[in-house]
């Protein structure tokens, strides 16, 4: 079938075939690519409209017991000096977020599940509701926990939880995750998140060694199944001194730039009136990244209000911007970015997804 037929189907919001939808991640014709964002920022624009939402990411530890085989904090890189910054820091920043009217921030750090990690972080987020009198919308990035804890943080003011799949084939995350890391209990994390009430986010990485575009196309399903609120994916990146590094030899880098813009491209047409996050990762991979990203089809952007001392050691890949800037700096780079394609910040609000106030309001 013609890519344009596929496009239009979309448009119209009607069924399509999974065989379409990887047709539409195959597609290497520019002209034809510029027709797939085109139909994605169109039912960008009818869906959450023409504005990006901040939420401001603190990268509060590179501390984490897990072991990813990509990821360049992981637990084995011996080469990494570890951080955690201060419990006052972190509401201090995230009173500077407020002040700034991000309306929502991301706490997210690398993976720790011990009494004392999880206690601090449930002060800190009573301290953040209290400070903004409940105004900042705060999101966890912080792994895999037990519904306690989980409904602990929820109860202390956290509304929305990211948590990437990272992939859904499970023999390919068995190859990216050590023995001990389990699929199956990343996505029970994912149905206690919900059930729990927050507003949930997942995501996957484009472009893995040995990931096919079909495999793809079942990420986009599991979101659709699960009933996802909101999606914060990119493509793969290279990290030097993690063991997937030496899986990577055909990697190319403006092919997973590309591959991660039809990815959000695809997500909008079929998924329609979610939150998608155009991350870090794109900006990576091409300086103006995030905002193709956002002509493409995301609606929302996390810049980054870590303390630039941090930065360095929060390298989950390589190449990562803004390791020399400041949140100041970000705040304003990332406004005129978004004046440069004629979008508004919806700043001072949560910027809920309308597919999560619909599944609530029934
Ligand atoms: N520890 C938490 C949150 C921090 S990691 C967790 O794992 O959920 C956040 C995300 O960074 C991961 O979900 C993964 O998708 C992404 N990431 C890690 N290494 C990466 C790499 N080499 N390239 C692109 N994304 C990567
Ligand atoms: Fe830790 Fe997250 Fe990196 Fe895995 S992806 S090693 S859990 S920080």
């Amino acid at each position: 079938m013609k890519t344009k037929t596929i496009i239009e189907k979309l448009l119209a919001n009607k069924p399509v075939e999974k065989n379409e939808l990887i047709a539409l991640l195959n597609i290497s014709n520019k002209a034809e690519i510029q027709e797939l964002y085109k139909a994605a920022y169109q039912v960008k624009i009818e869906t959450v409209g023409p504005v990006a939402y901040f939420r401001g990411i603190v990268e509060m530890s590179n501390q984490c017991i897990k072991d990813c085989y990509y990821c360049g904090i992981r637990r084995s890189n011996a080469e990494v000096e570890r951080y955690l910054i201060s419990e006052d820091e972190v509401v201090q920043t995230a009173m500077w977020a407020h002040a700034q009217r991000y309306g929502s921030m991301v706490l997210q750090t690398g993976e720790r599940q011990d009494n004392q990690f999880t206690a601090m972080i449930e002060r800190i987020l009573l301290r953040i509701r209290d400070e903004s009198n409940g105004e900042l919308g705060v999101t966890l990035s912080l792994g895999e926990q037990s519904e306690d804890v989980y409904n602990t943080w929820f109860n202390a003011g956290a509304h929305r939880y990211l948590l990437r799949i990272e992939t859904t084939n499970n023999k390919l995350y068995s190859q990216l995750h050590p023995p001990d890391h389990s699929f199956k209990e990343r996505v029970n994390c994912l149905k206690k998140l919900r059930k729990l009430g927050y507003q949930v986010g997942t995501g996957v990485m484009q472009g893995l060694p040995g990931q096919t575009t079909a495999d793809l196309v079942d990420d986009i399903m599991f979101f659709k199944e699960m009933d996802i609120d909101m999606i914060g994916m990119g493509p793969f990146i290279v990290h030097e001194q993690t063991p997937l590094a030496n899986e990577a030899e055909n990697y190319n880098a403006e092919r997973q730039f590309e591959l991660g813009l039809k990815m959000i491209a695809v997500c909008r047409l079929f998924l329609r009136d979610v939150n998608i996050a155009a991350t870090t990762a794109l900006q990576a991979l091409n300086p103006t990244g995030r905002e193709l990203g956002l002509q493409a089809g995301a609606n929302i952007i996390m810049p980054n209000i870590t303390d630039t001392k941090y930065r360095k050691a929060y390298q989950l890949y390589d190449g990562k911007p803004c390791l020399e800037d400041s949140s100041g700096m970000c705040k304003g780079c990332l406004s005129k970015r978004i004046d440069s394609i004629g979008e508004t910040i919806g700043l001072g609000k949560w910027g809920d997804s309308p597919h999560f106030k619909k599944r609530t309001d029934k």
